[in-house]
């Protein structure tokens, strides 16, 4: 009978237990990518207890467990720098992030997250976690909780409130400062308001991640995609900040090809001394409420001032001028087929479906302006999410070759049956490898790799996540790389991908050959402990 891997260790260890060649892991015989972008090696890793301790051979480790793993890569867990951590609370096991290779993610982008964080993180940390997690401080949460949804800019006192919330924030752990200034109430803050409150994060070394505030051409003058990334690379500058253009992407067809002027920009300002980049998610479709395609000013002091502002003869032509504008031009993609419910409360059969079936079920033309009513009774019925078919794949491209881009989900947690989300929130970093790598050839492997883990790890400051070196943690994942795909399709979301076998988080395997474990070895990360 042939000794089992415990016995094999518990004699190693009455030989001196402690000594380098025993490991509590060890990930045998496979190609390591380590998340510099440097190229792969054969290699193996020994981890004890949450720590990689040895790199190399290690033939003659014994390990109170061994994967044999050859022909698959190694690489450093995934950091995700934009992840939706809202049902974190309910779905403390992240499974559909873990099973991409996810072992870090970033919360509270786009403005939002939770206030006070400190006691948020508290909680989280209690029930435990099937990942790592970080938190920033959300500009629109700030404005939210000391303003309402008010467009008007702060007084002096609201300005030194809102500082408040944001040195609190950061001393309980925040990593840095999100805007979302195309949603609410961040539309109604103007350049000054965050520059101060982006300082605040700075001085406590956190950084900027900014959804702009307008990803198109935009409907008034002087506010385009262009603007919004000269806006960005301002507060870079003014508050002194690491900055991050996230989720970019070129919105509507009217400004398709700009990413080559928007990547210049980026350019131009690392030369200058900004330390700028970005973050992106692989797909032509964006996701969010349906209350993108309605103008900010017609939704301040919510949804009853909304409707009422709607009973007015004058303000409903604008408002639904406006829509109809953002339809042909902006996220509808000029075709209501394009426009596809995700999450509709009030009637989940439209759930999958779009804009142009909801119009002909109704027995209507299928035209912007009609598409523009729906918009406005979706948003009176209490509002929906929606996945908006209105990028093109050569911006997509553009984006992810540069290289200063992350790739990051944009996804929220969820699990199958919930909705029909955007496929990114199960499939961002298999479909990365497996499309854009394999099939595509748009990245090199090592450097997909440097983009999902060393990269945005640095951003977030986190110098042992994000790279497979000795002493740093042990987030690693295992990935096969002839197979790794995502699922997910927009007709099909709710699917887990494929050629991920092996997912650890520190020390602890939670993905075991496939199966996922409810094992919750993540940990809430605060900034500065
Ligand atoms: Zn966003």
């Amino acid at each position: 009978m042939r000794p089992s891997p415990a016995l094999l260790f518990a004699l190693a260890c009455l030989a001196g237990c402690g000594e380098s060649a025993s490991y509590d892991l060890l990930i045998r015989g496979g190609t390591l990518i380590d998340g510099s972008g440097a190229p792969r090696r054969v290699a193996d890793v020994g981890v004890r207890g949450d720590r990689i301790v040895a790199i190399g051979d290690l033939a003659d480790g014994v390990a109170a467990r061994t994967i044999e793993v050859e022909g698959m890569i190694v690489a450093p867990g995934f950091v995700d720098l934009h992840t939706h951590l809202d049902p974190l609370l309910r779905l403390p096991s992240a499974e559909s992030h873990v099973r991409q290779g996810v072992t870090t993610a970033l919360g509270a982008p786009d403005g939002g997250g939770p206030l006070p964080l400190g006691d948020y993180l508290d909680e989280a940390e209690a029930l435990g976690l099937g990942m790592n997690v970080a938190f920033l401080v959300g500009h629109n949460s700030v404005r939210r909780a000391v303003m309402g949804l008010e467009n008007r800019a702060p007084t002096a006192g609201e300005l030194d409130e809102m500082r408040g919330w944001v040195a609190r924030s950061m001393g309980e752990g925040a990593f840095g400062i999100s805007t979302g200034l195309k949603y609410l109430p961040g539309a109604f803050s103007e350049l000054d308001e965050v520059v101060a409150l982006s300082r605040v994060a700075a001085d406590s070394g956190g950084f900027y991640t900014s959804h702009l505030r307008e990803e198109g051409i935009g409907r008034t003058p002087g506010l385009s995609l262009i603007d919004g990334v000269g806006e960005a690379l301002e507060i870079g500058r003014r508050a002194e900040i690491p900055i991050v253009l996230t989720h970019h992407k070129v919105v509507g067809q009217p400004l398709w090809g700009a990413a080559a002027t928007t990547l210049a920009m980026v350019d131009s300002a690392r030369a200058a001394g900004t330390d700028a980049m970005i973050d992106q998610y692989p797909y032509t479709a964006t996701y969010t409420g349906i209350s993108i395609l309605v103008p900010a000013w017609a939704q301040a002091d919510g949804p009853d001032a909304f409707a009422e502002r709607f009973e007015d003869a004058q303000l409903r032509d604008s408002i639904l001028a406006d829509i109809e504008w953002a339809i042909i031009n902006d996220r509808g993609g000029n075709d209501l087929s394009r426009v596809q419910f995700a999450r509709v409360s009030w009637d989940p059969t439209l759930e999958g479906r779009t804009l142009r079936d909801w119009a002909e079920r109704e027995g209507l033309d299928p035209t912007p302006a009609v598409g523009a009513q729906l918009v406005v009774e979706a948003m009176r019925r209490g509002g929906a999410s929606a996945i908006y078919h209105a990028l093109d794949e050569a911006d997509v491209e553009a984006i992810m070759s540069h290289p200063f881009t992350a790739i990051a989900s944009d996804g929220r947690l969820t699990q199958p049956g919930s909705g029909h989300p955007h496929p990114r929130w199960y499939g961002t970093f298999p479909r990365v490898l497996g499309r854009y790598v394999r099939d595509e050839g748009v990245l090199e492997l090592e450097e997909a790799v440097r983009k999902m883990t060393r990269l945005p790890a640095s951003r977030i400051g986190l110098p042992d996540r994000g790279r497979l070196e000795e002493g740093a943690f042990a987030d690693i994942v295992v990935f096969d790389p002839q197979t790794v795909r995502d699922r997910a399709t927009f007709q099909d979301p709710h699917q887990y991908p494929e050629g991920i076998p092996w997912v650890i988080v520190n020390g602890a395997v939670t993905v075991d050959d496939g199966r996922f474990d409810d094992v919750r070895p993540g940990r809430v990360l605060r900034r500065g402990r």
